[in-house]
């Protein structure tokens, strides 16, 4: 198979490579890349470690570089004979390796929008504004480029193609739900980079409702929603980077929404931190000094990684679609559950770093062996969602779709399965 380049080894990157090395017979090479070279030589020897290889010949390679430089990520690519990169790095660095991909003819995977650093106006579709001015370059050099590859962004995208291909004539609403009914054990810390996490949750809500972009206040606007194993739970309106994605690529669906839950302490320390003006990224003069106050929230807050070993609980991840079918009014949930401990057993991360990298590499095999090969820049939602769900289960994550009553009640039993 081809030669395999991870950049990134935070949560995400550990399960990616991981995962790697578990389907390593349907690769080439695989490469592992992050910035910090001792910390990611560790990472990689632990991995080698797990999976039994033989000390002269590791089954991944810890290669450090700076994702941010393009020239460095090309050379990398030259150098390992990389024909795939899969970014889960920061998005910061999107931008970068995307054009690494682009001048040497890899294919290019990310699983989050690309981010300036220090940006506070996000326009309503980032993607219009930020990487689809770029799918011409990729069409021209026929490079394949699979953007928002991860389990929101991602399998949440290939759940509303699947419900398009196979359940509906017509989709009125779909609303994603993101639940993490975990239990960390922490004061208070985020699942993922605390500085994407904490914008994500603070910035006003941006939604696609009657056809149109809507801005409202971060978290203005909640529901209570039954969902499978997890039970009620309240879930917040939040903007995401799939709804921008969607709102374009479902044209004929009026209304998209991204929902995420939050418990009571969570919300309460947030409100704190945001009332203070600690989530800002705009730096503020400190001793002489400019510095952003969400990079000191961020050095003061667990690393996301540490938090795999005590979490406890589920996580529950699903596409609630509703429209019509042959004329009658049709609802479908369609859902992925996964378990931290059992993750934290398996792999060394928790259950939202598992859920974004076992995706990754169901696309990845995907692109391996031809599947998945657009030749240009593509959101996952515009290609066939139907042997990415066949193969997901295989690589670590199961799922399923159950038909709902029209009247938006959940029936679901508390907490049942
Ligand atoms: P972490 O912050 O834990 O890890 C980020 C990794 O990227 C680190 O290994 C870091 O290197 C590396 N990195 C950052 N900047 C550079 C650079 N300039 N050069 C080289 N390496 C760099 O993040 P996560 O693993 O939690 O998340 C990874 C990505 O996945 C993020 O983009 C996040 O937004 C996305 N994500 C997507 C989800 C989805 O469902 N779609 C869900 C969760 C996350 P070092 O270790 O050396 O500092």
């Amino acid at each position: 198979g081809p030669n395999l380049l991870i950049i990134g080894a935070g949560g995400v990157g550990d399960v990616v490579a991981n995962k790697a090395v578990q389907f390593r017979d349907r690769f080439g090479t695989i490469t592992w890349a992050a910035r910090t070279a001792d910390k990611l030589a560790k990472k990689a020897a632990a991995v080698n470690a797990r999976y039994g290889a033989p000390e002269d010949s590791p089954f991944i390679a810890a290669e450090p570089v700076d994702a941010r430089d393009t020239d460095a990520v090309a050379a990398l690519i030259e150098k390992t004979g990389a024909r795939i990169v899969l970014n889960v790095a920061s998005p910061y660095c999107n931008v970068a390796i995307s054009d690494a991909c682009l001048q040497t003819g890899a294919s290019y995977l990310d699983t989050a929008l690309a981010e300036d650093e220090f940006t506070i106006d996000i326009p309503p579709n980032w993607y219009e504004h930020k990487e689809w001015p770029r799918r011409p370059e990729f069409k021209a050099k026929g490079v394949t480029a699979l953007l928002g590859m991860g389990f929101d962004p991602g399998v949440v995208n290939i759940f509303c193609a699947w419900a398009r291909k196979h359940h509906f004539d017509a989709i009125d609403s779909i609303d994603i739900i993101d639940v993490n009914a975990g239990n960390h054990g922490k004061y208070f810390a985020t699942n993922f980079d605390p500085d994407v996490n904490l914008r994500e949750v603070t910035e006003e809500v941006i939604t696609w409702e009657d056809g149109e972009w809507k801005f409202i206040p971060h978290h203005s606007i909640w529901q209570d929603v039954t969902l499978p194993l997890v039970g009620e739970q309240r879930v917040y309106s939040m903007g995401h980077d799939e709804v921008q994605s969607l709102a374009v690529n479902f044209p004929d669906t009026p209304r998209i929404s991204f929902w995420m839950g939050f418990g009571e302490h969570y919300m309460k320390v947030l409100e704190v931190l945001d009332t203070l003006g600690l989530t800002s990224s705009v730096p503020v003069e400190v001793d002489g000094q400019m510095v952003a106050p969400n990079r000191v929230v961020k050095a003061l807050l667990p690393d996301p990684a540490s938090l795999a070993e005590n979490y406890t609980g589920k996580i529950v991840i699903g596409v609630d679609v509703s429209g019509r079918k042959d004329g009658q009014d049709k609802r479908v949930f369609i859902w992925s559950t996964l378990d931290h401990k059992e993750n934290y057993e398996e792999v060394g991360a928790q259950s939202i770093s598992y859920s974004t990298g076992v995706p990754v590499i169901t696309a990845a095999l995907l692109m391996a062996d031809g599947t998945w090969d657009p030749k240009t820049m593509v959101n996952v939602e515009e290609l066939d969602p139907d042997p990415f769900l066949a193969l997901m289960p295989e690589v670590g994550c199961p799922w399923q779709a159950d038909e709902l009553p029209t009247d938006g009640s959940w029936p679901y039993a508390d907490g049942a399965g």
